[in-house]
């Protein structure tokens, strides 16, 4: 098996790093940043977003699984203290993998130039540092609202404890193959109205954002922003990717979020 190790940079992820790629070299398994079968992050949730991009070309060969030595660390399930045990369970079994849904951005300029392609491990967004933007929301097709505020954030089950939470969206189970649409802020008057509600959008119900005025605003792409301009459409809908995470253990969902946001064992940095 060859496997990669993605450090978040600091002191103490570094030497996690060192010391498994170590033992695991010594376990026969075989050091290998460019096809791995296994993506092991040692960091919290950001370094786990950022090995994700770096795979994104080859989900369905690549797993990933988390070492906790970041802040919350939602998807990283092992924490530095267990390191020996997750190395040999790493060296001796073939792991079991759990597949959550992924979301797919479609961005089509208006210039007919090329189209982008992007996919999501928690959410995209689109909003403005100044002013509001006004974008008109279609869903399978149908116009739905016309939205003028802050932004839009469109997320993925996995996704929906992250910025979706902070917008009042729910928690949506990882096996519920959907996309939810949560609001920033928007203007509900005489003159603008929108739903006001969370949306959740199952596989195959396509939404598409357009932009109404002429002004720059931000995409994001989980921890990637980037401004536009002169943007047709924004499409997003459930991926045909999944993402695939390693599990040596059980760590349902459900307890996954109750230690993240209720009472989590104390979590060493
Ligand atoms: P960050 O500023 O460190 O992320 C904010 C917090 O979200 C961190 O505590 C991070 O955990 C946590 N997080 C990330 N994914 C999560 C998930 N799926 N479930 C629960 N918590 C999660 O930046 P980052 O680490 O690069 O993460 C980027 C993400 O930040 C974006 O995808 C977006 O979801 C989130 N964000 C949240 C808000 C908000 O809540 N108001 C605003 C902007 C962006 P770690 O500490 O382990 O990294
Ligand atoms: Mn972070």
């Amino acid at each position: 098996m060859r496997f990669a190790i993605l450090s978040k940079g600091d002191i103490t992820s570094n030497d996690i790093r060192t010391k498994m790629k170590n033992y695991l070299c010594e376990f026969d398994l075989e050091y290998d940043e460019i096809e791995p079968d296994l993506v092991i992050s040692v960091g919290g949730d950001g370094t786990l977003l950022h090995a994700f991009h770096s795979y994104v070309h080859r989900l369905n060969k690549t797993a990933f699984i988390g070492v906790h030595t970041g802040h919350l660390g939602f998807y990283a399930d092992w924490m530095p203290k267990e390191l020996e045990k997750l190395i040999i369970e790493i060296a001796k079994t073939p792991f079991q993998v759990v597949e959550y849904p992924l979301l797919e951005i479609v961005i089509q300029p208006k210039n007919g130039g090329e189209e982008e392609r992007h996919i999501a491990l928690n959410e995209t967004s689109v909003k403005t540092p100044e002013g509001s933007v006004v974008l008109d929301l279609e869903i399978k097709g149908e116009h739905f609202e016309t939205f003028r505020g802050d932004g839009l954030c469109i997320s993925t089950p996995s996704g929906s404890t992250a910025y979706n939470k902070a917008l009042g969206g729910a928690i949506i189970h990882p096996s519920l193959e959907s996309i939810q649409i949560t609001e920033m802020a928007s203007i509900n008057n005489r003159v603008f109205r929108t739903v006001g509600s969370p949306l959740i959008l199952p596989k195959h119900h396509t939404c598409v954002l357009k932009p109404l005025n002429d002004r720059s605003f931000f995409i994001t792409v989980d921890h990637f922003t980037k401004t536009y301009k002169d943007v047709k459409t924004i499409q997003c809908r459930v991926a045909r990717e999944k993402v695939r995470f390693a599990r040596f253990r059980p760590f349902p969902f459900w307890k996954r979020v109750h230690e993240s946001f209720i009472a989590g064992e104390q979590r060493e940095r």
